[in-house]
């Protein structure tokens, strides 16, 4: 029999049940044992929603109230000096409020402290907490959480599977607090935890352990190989089975490492990387279980069950009833339940499966290979077949008109008239600009009135000429705002905006939305990408009758505002049945004449943002130029067809700039605006030293803070920029947009800014 599994399960539940209860509890709406509760409730229902799909063992170790990274941090005793401050930790067990202060840097219970830090896991939109390692670091095992829970999945009558971030995954992901040094010496320390933390769940009758190591689909130095052999030598004396699963990639020059490894069990991803199958079978020891993840957990498609068939039963034959099939990775990355999508329509809804979709897709595909299907199953296999023939044929898929287009595409097309210096000269002349001119990125402050009409209009209960008046008097009083403190470069404020993907995507052919797609980002963050399921087209324009309205207000130009194509494409579940660059090309061009229409419009400079342009860049550095290859001509493709005279612009936050640097100055945008306040303009040092050639505004005012910072620091950071940048090459912006903060805020703070811009104009 081919067991069936999954490697973890949305713990946020179908109605963002433990969202909304964890932020009860931090206000203080509600107690702990309630939030318990809760937490108990949620890890119930989903074992019964696996164990009732048919899987043959259930996910533990997969819930956390904030992060499972973090659970893992807690478990080791992991937990940075500042957060046990003046506290009794009670007998070795972490409370959940000093996890909820490492995530948050307060909770309803001890001393607020600055939180841990928080970064992407893997190539995905979800965000972790980042272990704080120390040289001389020891490990305890400081919560009882895991084994509680544990208990509680045997209790129930469920056979469970405990996952669990792995050893070497979990330092890959720690970073050093203070000096630096190697992270691996602190691998015994760890190792006795883990062996400890093993040999109790084996006393609790858990027979199988995941240990997550995605650490093994990325390039791994020399040191790293030795130490995934030496711990898993040692924890191979657990007297349980261990399961080492990697995931988002394949295992490249890590496999014949993973397949070395003393262990059970192996899951590899045979979604992203189906070639490794074959070399994985051939290397596998004789008695190892290979987990196939053959369902995609990162997307939300229908799986082809019968074509999965096909491609599963020679491995049936090669492993018989050592092949096990599951997702390729946690379910964490897609949306719970499919089954409450009541308004898509029935097509689409046919063309999908989210998170409980994919465990039957597991299970049916486990008992057509082992032919023991049930009638339902032949039925699931029918359904899929067909409506992935019709998905095939779908006239709202497939555009001719879209594809001749992006055949057509030629190098010109983007390519800007002529080069940067020219450009320069002629916008120069065109905008008049002083030194240093002022701008801001974007957005103005999302006040409670902006939100509410956006709710009412949506509701109905608002019309659309009331919401448009409504709209006008927003950008209208941003324009005032901006004109009387003395900006330079102009915004309408994005007042109009929900957020900046899903804006554009609800205008675009091509796209569509679930009500209910949350998926986790971090803590209680959910978001909701679109759906990409289509040829995308842009059947009308998009910004312009705000933008053009919003230059009929001032003789300051007024900056037009797009999303970029390639932060769409990120922030949005893509399909599956073209290579993502071909979509990504066609939202290019969808953009691109929307860049046409503002400039006919009069409108004499357009931003173009891609903050997510970074988080796109594949696992495998040997993969990089050819994601940024496409990447950027996307970009230029829906910028360069514009006239010398119109400045581009373009933005970025979050991130490093280093190993990207030839990239972004290959964007040629005549300017870009980046996130550098908090780096104290360190992250302008890569520019430097390129000879970066286009104009840059390094943020001088970081937006996450309430601060409000002084003309003086904001001087001394320019004076930084000036150190490494020309000033003539220079502007003065804020770090992001401005969306989240008030206008009590935003307007001291860019008075600050523009008298800081006014005293350097004064110097040179
Ligand atoms: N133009 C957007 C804004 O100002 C940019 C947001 C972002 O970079 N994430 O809100
Ligand atoms: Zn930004």
């Amino acid at each position: 029999m081919t067991v069936s599994h999954i490697l973890g399960y949305p713990r946020i539940g179908a109605q963002r049940e433990l969202k909304k209860a964890t932020e009860a509890y931090w206000q203080g709406d509600c107690s702990r044992q309630a939030l318990e509760a809760t937490g108990r409730e949620l890890r119930l229902r989903h074992w019964r929603d696996q164990q009732a799909a048919g899987l043959d063992l259930v996910s533990v170790g997969d819930f956390a109230f904030y992060d499972q990274v973090l659970n893992v941090s807690v478990l080791l005793g992991a937990v940075p000096e500042r957060f046990n401050a003046g506290r009794e930790v009670a007998a070795g067990e972490v409370e959940l409020d000093t996890a909820f202060r490492m995530a948050r840097g307060r909770a309803p219970s001890g001393e607020p402290a600055p939180a841990c830090a928080m970064t992407k896991y893997f190539d995905t939109n979800y965000h972790y907490l980042v272990p704080e390692l120390h040289a001389g670091q020891r490990f305890t095992l400081a919560s009882n959480r895991l084994f509680d829970e544990v208990d509680e999945a045997l209790g129930a009558g469920f056979t469970p599977k405990v996952t669990l971030t792995g050893p070497l995954t979990w330092l890959w992901l720690g970073k050093s607090k203070g000096s630096e040094f190697d992270r691996l010496t602190l691998l015994d320390s760890l190792l006795d935890v883990y062996s400890e933390v093993l040999a109790r769940l084996a006393t609790q009758g858990v027979e199988w352990v995941q240990l997550d190591e995605p650490a093994l689909v990325q390039d791994l130095p020399p040191a790293w190989h030795q130490a995934f052999e030496r711990a898993y030598h040692r924890l191979q004396a657990a007297p349980l089975k261990l399961m080492v699963a990697s995931y988002f990639g394949g295992l490249g020059d890590n496999l014949s490492l993973a397949t070395r490894l003393p262990v059970a069990g192996l899951h590899i991803d045979a979604v992203r990387a189906p070639q490794q199958v074959d070399q994985v079978i051939d290397r596998l020891g004789p008695h190892q279980v290979l987990s196939v993840g053959i369902i995609d957990g990162r997307n939300i498609w229908r799986a082809d069950l019968a074509a999965l068939r096909e491609r599963l039963r020679p491995l049936k034959v090669r492993l018989g009833k050592r092949l096990w099939l599951a997702p390729s990775c946690s379910l964490l990355h897609v949306p719970v339940d499919l089954d409450q999508e009541s308004e898509l329509d029935a097509s689409l809804v046919g063309w999908l499966a989210f998170a409980r979709q994919k465990l039957d897709e597991v299970v049916t595909l486990a008992r057509l290979i082992d032919q023991r299907a049930t009638v339902q199953d032949e039925q699931r296999l029918a359904a899929a077949t067909q409506a992935l023939d019709a998905r095939r044929d779908s006239t709202r898929i497939h555009q001719p008109a879209v594809s001749r287009r992006v055949a057509a595409v030629t190098p010109c097309d983007s390519q800007r008239r002529c080069v940067y210096a020219e450009r320069a000269v002629a916008q120069r002349r065109a905008l008049a600009l002083p030194l240093f001119p002022t701008t801001t990125i974007g957005s103005f402050p999302q006040t409670q009135d902006i939100r509410a009409a956006r709710r009412a209009f949506k509701a109905g209960t608002l019309s659309q000429a009331d919401y448009d008046a409504q709209m006008r008097a927003e950008i209208a009083y941003a324009v005032e705002r901006q004109a009387s403190l003395g900006l330079d470069v102009l915004v309408h404020g994005e007042a109009e905006r929900n957020d900046m993907v899903e804006y554009f995507g609800e205008q675009l052919d091509g796209f569509a939305f679930t009500r209910f797609g949350w998926v986790q980002s971090y803590g209680s963050r959910c978001v909701k990408p679109p759906i990409i399921f289509g040829d995308v087209t842009r059947p009308a324009a998009m910004t312009v009758r705000w933008s053009e309205y919003a230059q009929t207000l001032t003789d300051k130009p007024m900056k037009g505002m797009l999303t970029g194509p390639v932060t769409i494409l990120q922030w949005s579940f893509v399909r599956d049945d073209q290579p993502r660059e071909t979509t990504c090309r066609q939202i290019a061009l969808a953009l691109r004449d929307e860049v046409a229409d503002l400039e006919r419009a009069g409108i004499r400079i357009i931003q173009i943002d891609e903050p997510a342009l970074r988080e796109g860049l594949p696992l495998r550095q040997s993969e990089w130029q050819e994601y940024l290859n496409w990447a950027v001509e996307c970009f230029r493709l829906s910028a360069a067809g514009v006239d010398n005279t119109t400045q581009i612009h373009t933005h970025m936050c979050y991130s490093a700039f280093n190993d990207i640097i030839g990239a972004i100055a290959a964007l040629d945008a005549d300017v870009i605006t980046i996130e550098t306040s908090r780096s104290d303009m360190a992250l302008l040092d890569v520019f430097q030293d390129f000879a970066y050639p286009n104009d840059i505004g390094p943020g001088v005012y970081d937006i996450h803070t309430p601060n409000i910072p002084d003309v003086k620091s904001m001087v001394a950071l320019m004076e930084k920029a000036l150190d490494k940048l020309p000033a003539e090459r220079l502007w003065v912006n804020p770090d992001c947009g401005l969306k989240t903060r008030g206008w009590a805020e935003v307007e001291p703070a860019l008075a600050n800014m523009v008298e800081a811009a006014r005293q350097l104009r004064a110097r040179y």
